[in-house]
Order: C-alpha cells, then sequence, then structure tokens
C-alpha cells in the first residue's frame, strides 16, 4: 500500500485552476491511498514581480502596481466542500489542512488562520525571499535571474532556519529542496554536499523542535537529505506529491518509498501516520 498523501492542493488553492477536491478523492481511491491531506495555500506575502514577468491571465486580479497579492482562503467554502467529500467518500480519509507560507513573517494572521481553521495538517513552507532591488518579496526562484544559484539555496536553507526558530505552530516543514525545482540548466549541476552544513543545520532545528521532515516528491529528494535527517535526530517524515490537480495525486510516491525504507524509515502501525525510523 502506498502510505498518505500529505500536501495537496485543491480548487481551493489559488494557484491551482486545475484543482478539484472531489476528482483527487476518487483518484485516490483508485490508487488505494490511506489518507490525503488538503493543505491549501495560505500565502501571506506579497510579490514584486520583474517587469519582464508573464502571468496567466486570470491572475489579473490580484496584481497591482507589479505586486502580485494572494487571495485569503476562502475558509468557509473549503470546509464545505471537505464535508461534502467526506459524506461522498467515506472509505477514504480526508484530512483538513493548509500549507503557511513564511508564517514566521505574519505571525498574528498565521496563528489567527489557525485557530479559526483547527486544521489537522499545518505545513509551514518558504516560497518567498527579499526582492533584489527596490525593496518587497520575490518568489525564491525567480532569484536565479538575479543572484548565483549556490547563493539562492544558501538564502532559502537560512530563511528556512529562521521560519523553524521563530515559529511553532506546524508540525510539518514542506519541500525543504523547494529552490532545487528551478535550478538553472547548463551550468554546475545541483549537488546536496555543496550545502551539507546548511541542510544539517535546519535538519537539527528541526528535529529538536520536535517536528516532520516532507519528502516531497515534486522533484525526488535527495537521499542523502532524508539520511541527515536521521543522524540529526529526525524522527518521522511524510510523503507529499504537492499535487495541484487530481493526476498529480501520489507521483513519484514508489521511488520515494524505496528511498525512505533504505534511510532506514517504515510505516507504522496505523496506516494513516507518519513513518519512523524502524527498530534495529
Ligand atoms: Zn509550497
Ligand atoms: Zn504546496
Amino acid at each position: 500500500m502506498l502510505p498518505p498523501d500529505s500536501h495537496v492542493h485543491s480548487e481551493w488553492s489559488w494557484d491551482a485552476p486545475g484543482g478539484s477536491m472531489d476528482g483527487t478523492c476518487r483518484r485516490a481511491l483508485e490508487l488505494g491511498l490511506p489518507s490525503v491531506a488538503f493543505t491549501e495555500h495560505v500565502d501571506l506575502t506579497p510579490w514584486t514581480l520583474s517587469p519582464d514577468e508573464q502571468l496567466p491571465e486570470e491572475w489579473d486580479a490580484l496584481l497591482s502596481g507589479g505586486v502580485l497579492t494572494p487571495p485569503p482562503l476562502d475558509l468557509d467554502g473549503y470546509r464545505e466542500c471537505l464535508a461534502r467529500c467526506r459524506e461522498r467518500y467515506p472509505d477514504l480519509r480526508i484530512l483538513s489542512g493548509v500549507e503557511l507560507s513564511e508564517p514566521h513573517w505574519h505571525r498574528a494572521r498565521a496563528t489567527g488562520l489557525l485557530a479559526a481553521g483547527d486544521f489537522e495538517r499545518v505545513l509551514a513552507s518558504v516560497h518567498s525571499a527579499p526582492a533584489a532591488a527596490g525593496g518587497g518579496f520575490a518568489e525564491v526562484t525567480d532569484r536565479y535571474a538575479d543572484q548565483p544559484p549556490v547563493e539562492v539555496v544558501r538564502a532559502y536553507l537560512a530563511e528556512t532556519a529562521a521560519l523553524i526558530e521563530k515559529f511553532d505552530s506546524f508540525e510539518v516543514l514542506a519541500h525543504i529542496d523547494y529552490p532545487v525545482r528551478h535550478w538553472p540548466t547548463g551550468g554546475q549541476p545541483y549537488d546536496p554536499y555543496d550545502f551539507e552544513e546548511e541542510h544539517r543545520h535546519v535538519l537539527r532545528r528541526l528535529a529538536a523542535a520536535g517536528k516532520v521532515l516532507e519528502v516531497n516528491t515534486r522533484v525526488p529528494l535527495h537521499a542523502e537529505v532524508v539520511g541527515w535527517w536521521r543522524e540529526e535526530g529526525g524522527r518521522a517524515i511524510t510523503f507529499a506529491s504537492d499535487a495541484h490537480d487530481p493526476g498529480a495525486l501520489a507521483r513519484g510516491f514508489r521511488d520515494a518509498v524505496h528511498l525512505a525504507e533504505a534511510a532506514g524509515f517504515r510505516p507504522g502501525r496505523d496506516p494513516h501516520g507518519f513513518w519512523s525510523p524502524g527498530l534495529w
């Protein structure tokens, strides 16, 4: 059996026009997944766009003066849809959830939403970085246009460490390898060993805070990172397709399961639970 997909977006995430909670539930049953968590985007940082950046037309309403402000989560609509799906698909465990972007920069809004939402799965993530010039913030991977790639990744991991230090109201750290998705081609290939100390620093803090590391499959997570997680005291992992449409649900999970097993992680007795280091 495949593990639960603990990080999925539906039509309730502003950047998922192809999302469908209903369709994702049906797909989960087809695949035999034990459970799925709908962790919708709560992107609290507005992004200053570069002048030549092209965005889909449907985001025009979110743009003003070259700044894109992601809309808030429609909590009522999301919860009604979740309730309908739970009723329609009783054989699937459906978790409510949220993916908080840079919650340590927006503590009041983040904690207010968590109190209102009572979510079962809270992910924290970093998607933003200070913009190159003129103040404001940019989507992290936009920084490859004007910053050496090594510095983009170092800054990302430093910000992730800061998040863990400054914000505690989350359970799982999402996509520690987010910048790798857009690592520039044509130059030096990405090598996790170039950032081993920075990774270990993040993982040590994450373990000390009692949090969970996500194995996100949008790009295969390097096995070294999962090995370092164990060595730094990490006790639990989740699997995450980060799907934005039903077809991407649990994508890459078989390879991710092999990787996790090779690093010594095993499912527990509860098929809905986290994976932990097996007994040796
Ligand atoms: Zn994310
Ligand atoms: Zn996501």
